[in-house]
């Protein structure tokens, strides 16, 4: 077993906002990326392209290439950066351990930033056009669609919110749900239902995205879960607002949890575990911004320094 002071779990704008603070503060702290396979280092912005509303970059900058930098950042001040998946954690007593590849690996102090992932619908071409038209952040991708047509996928809040959202870029919002009631809250669902750019296809499912191999979206094909019939809906973008699932089984029974599963947070990041700390998307599922998740991962690693400061 190898002993560390600080170990920091995950490689979002969070986890490695947390790492550079944390190194800067001479914690020696040790980063699992997660793996390139399965995991998704760098999290969810390796699946955007243009990320243009973090500050600091007036000509917008490339999700992938945002999170390369927040690394580089990170590695300069000597964070040790592990590309594993952490598989277990036990946090019953300190040091706190975790489990990578098989080997364990101990600490005084965790934080966790694991992040959330969007649910997709896991349909022919939703891999490959990803970030070419088929997108789970309105707010990150709308602004793209100036003058074009969408579909937002799903009936609660977020789908409502993100087509409202819509259509200030574009000239026709449709929003595909598989019931014919909307989950949304009433307030919602009334802003929505009085907008005039936005319309409504009930009882459907997206069964297909075209045309993968123009690598753009050109329509979707819609199957009506009532009758069976087969259509097809021509469409520049598709937005998936089906809910998101916070990365975190592997803490289940360590941290307490909220009902959706996001890790409860008190007084900035600290957990029901002293020591342990949480930050960005897995213990946030309202604000889901890069920066703020960068922001949370700041105060995860001034908390963790105060704890560890404090003889722990
Ligand atoms: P959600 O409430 O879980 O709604 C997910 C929607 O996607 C549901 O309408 C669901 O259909 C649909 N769906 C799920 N899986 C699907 C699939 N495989 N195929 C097609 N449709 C599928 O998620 P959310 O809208 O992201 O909201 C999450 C939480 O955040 C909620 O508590 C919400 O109130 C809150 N939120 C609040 C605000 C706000 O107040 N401003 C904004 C956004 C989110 P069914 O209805 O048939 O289950």
């Amino acid at each position: 077993m190898t002993a560390h002071n600080l170990i920091i779990i995950g490689s979002g704008p969070a986890g490695f906002t947390a790492a550079i603070y944390a190194a800067r503060a001479n914690l020696k702290p040790l980063l699992f990326e997660g793996l390139a396979k399965g995991g998704q280092p760098g999290g969810q912005l390796m699946l955007t392209t243009d990320v243009e509303n973090y500050p600091g970059f007036p000509e917008g900058v490339l999700g992938p290439e945002m999170m390369d930098l927040f690394r580089k950042q990170a590695a300069r001040f000597g964070t040790e950066l592990l590309q594993q998946d952490v598989t277990a954690a036990d946090f019953s007593k300190r040091p706190f351990r975790v489990t990578s590849d098989g080997k364990e690996y101990s600490a005084n102090a965790v934080i966790i930033a694991t992040g959330a992932s969007a649910n997709w619908l896991n349909i022919p071409s939703e891999k490959a056009l990803q970030g070419h038209g088929v997108s789970a952040c309105a707010t990150c991708d709308g602004f793209f669609f100036k003058g074009k047509e969408v579909v937002v996928v799903g009936g609660g809040d977020s789908a409502v919110e993100e087509a409202t959202f819509l259509t200030k870029f574009a000239t026709r919002v449709t929003i595909v749900h598989r019931r014919a009631e909307l989950r949304a809250s009433k307030i919602m669902q009334d802003r929505a239902r009085a907008n005039k750019k936005i319309d409504f296809i009930w009882d459907s499912a997206v069964t297909d995205i075209q045309d993968p191999a123009q690598k753009k979206v050109t329509a979707v094909v819609l199957k009506n879960l009532k009758t069976g019939a087969v259509s097809e809906k021509k469409t520049d973008g598709v937005f998936m607002a089906i809910g998101h699932t916070p990365n975190s089984e592997i803490f289940k029974g360590q941290v307490a949890l909220d009902a959706k599963g996001y890790i409860g947070v008190h007084d900035g990041t600290l957990t029901n575990v002293p020591g342990v700390f949480a930050c960005g998307d897995v213990q946030d599922h309202k604000y889901r911004q890069a920066v703020t998740a960068a922001g949370t991962g700041c105060m995860a690693a001034l908390d963790a320094e105060r704890f560890l400061g404090a003889g722990h």
